[in-house]
């Protein structure tokens, strides 16, 4: 199977974000976070056998990598926050 790793890691940030922020916790919100971080950083392409290996691969995430992630997070929880779809 391939995943986009990237998303992986967006997912899996992305909720640490948004617990410390002001910011609506529902699905929707969650999911357009999501997509707009996606949109501002390049898919991260990688075979994998299964699930598992996505925690093996996060642990082994450069920290540049992570910064990136972070900072694409928290500049998308900014713009959701002023823009909620609901
Ligand atoms: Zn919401």
């Amino acid at each position: 199977m391939i995943f986009n790793i990237m998303e992986q890691l967006v997912r899996a940030t992305v909720p640490d974000f948004m617990e410390k922020n002001d910011i609506c916790k529902c699905e929707d919100c969650f999911e357009d976070v999501c997509a707009l971080t996606l949109n501002s950083l390049p898919p991260l392409y990688k075979r994998l056998s299964d699930r598992q290996e996505i925690d093996v691969f996060r642990q082994s995430t450069s920290r540049q990598l992570s910064m990136d992630i972070n900072i694409k997070i928290i500049n998308a929880i900014d713009t959701v926050k002023k823009n909620p779809r609901h």
